[in-house]
């Protein structure tokens, strides 16, 4: 793709939707007017750059995949990898970015330095911490609201290929609870998610080891590169089956507060329209780098650490069906938001004014001044966080 592409479609004033490689769940890249695709897994490799002090700089149409491959074969890693490695760099990047790793790192987005943002006029420009903070802050996890990221400048950490592991069945759901925010608690864990699955909890913990080194306990395990297994090298299909939707949903709330999350998510569970569609609880834990920034609309705003429940069904694809589960998925929200949490933009959140107000404050009336001065009226516009920022 010409470099200048991008710019000239952005500066047309065309109604235009961003996308990456399309796997946000409530229909954010789904248009029947203008597409611009950035993801290019199989180019995107030869753009790559080194910039030394551990920063490479790449194209936003880059897979995960396709990085993590180059950078270990350098003796370098990316420090947080979501659990699906195909999907794009600037599409991740527009969402937050949360891994196995967050208990140690945060999220991707807490490792960019900086990105190339281009807006509706066609202008591009880099934007960082210190050069235009604004748009930085609202452009990671803003969805693609303040224009289209078209390179990220990341830091990188030194690559460690084995993990040691450790898995624990958890009885209850209060067990898990407790488990979890033990982990949060401490600072000395690289690795951590749990789930429930098939009716088991389960959760991972893990240390980063230089060499394979078994414990006693009897659940250990060296896992060598770690963010790969189960993971093919081409793109797997994530579609849902024939005639269903993916509904998904996350819900980040601080640490401390996942007893009341996933009991809001657990009297619903067994109940329709939640029985049978339920696929998944996934927990993972985010502690932020310090002196981090605190981004407009990432799922965490600036708590220093906090617990992610992931809640994912598939649902008949009737709309009666599916707006029971959005109807639920809002209650949820509710529930997050008064214990201060926020959601996860890639998934699926019903969005009006007076809840954005709520999760989003000031940021709401500001993303719609960036948009106006920007000229991105025409830019994602259908996204609900957009139109709840232009409605009053
Ligand atoms: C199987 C699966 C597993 C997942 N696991 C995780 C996980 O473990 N952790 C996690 O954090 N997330 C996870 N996700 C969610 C995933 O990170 C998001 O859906 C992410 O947006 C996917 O990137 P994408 O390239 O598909 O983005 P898209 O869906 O294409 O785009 C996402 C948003 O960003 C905008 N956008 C896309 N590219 C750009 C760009 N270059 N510049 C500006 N805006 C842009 C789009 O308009 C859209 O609003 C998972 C998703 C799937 C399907």
């Amino acid at each position: 793709m010409p470099s200048a592409f991008p710019s000239a479609l952005l500066g047309s004033g065309r109604p235009m939707t961003l996308r990456g490689a399309g796997h946000s769940c409530d229909g954010q890249t789904v248009t029947d007017g203008e597409l611009l695709v950035t993801y290019a897994p199989d180019t995107a490799a030869a753009q790559i750059r080194e910039l030394g002090d551990g920063l490479v700089e790449v194209p936003a149409g880059i897979s995960w995949y396709g990085l993590e491959r180059y950078l270990n074969r350098r003796g370098r890693a990316v420090p947080v990898l979501t659990d699906y490695l195909h999907a794009s760099v600037g599409g991740t990047l527009s969402v937050g970015g949360i891994g196995i790793n967050s208990v140690r790192y945060g999220m991707q987005v807490d490792h960019v330095e900086r990105i190339q943002l281009i807006d509706g006029t066609g202008t591009s420009r880099w934007c960082s911490r210190t050069d235009h903070p604004e748009l930085f802050r609202f452009a990671l996890g803003g969805l693609g609201t303040v224009g289209l990221i078209e390179r990220a400048v990341l830091r990188t950490v030194p690559y460690c290929r084995d993990t040691h592991v450790h898995r624990t069945y958890h009885a209850t759901p209060t067990e898990l609870v407790e488990h979890t925010e033990r982990i949060a608690q401490r600072n000395d864990v690289d690795v951590y998610c749990a789930s429930l699955r098939r009716g088991k909890f389960f959760s991972t913990t893990g240390w980063s080891e230089n060499g394979p080194r078994r414990c006693r306990d009897e659940s250990c395990a060296i896992v060598p590169d770690l963010p790969f297994v189960g993971h093919p090298d081409t793109e797997r299909p994530v579609s849902p089956s024939a005639g269903h939707v993916r509904l998904w949903t996350d819900y980040l709330v601080p640490a401390g507060q996942l007893a009341p999350m996933l009991a809001a998510v657990e009297t619903l569970r067994h109940h329709a329209p939640l029985n049978g569609v339920l696929r998944m609880l996934y927990v993972l834990i985010v502690r932020r780098p310090p002196d981090t920034t605190s981004f407009a609309f990432t799922p965490i705003d600036s708590a220093p650490i906090s617990i992610g429940l992931g809640v994912y069904t598939s649902v008949h694809g009737d709309p009666t069906t599916t707006a029971a589960t959005q109807r639920v998925f809002r209650d949820l929200l509710e529930r997050c938001c008064e214990l201060g949490g926020r959601p996860y933009l890639y998934g699926v959140n019903n969005l009006d004014r007076a809840l954005a107000e709520r999760l989003y404050r000031n940021s709401l009336d500001q993303l719609a001044q960036v948009r106006a001065a920007h000229r991105l009226e025409n830019v994602n516009a259908h996204l609900p966080l957009v139109r709840a920022a232009l409605s009053i």
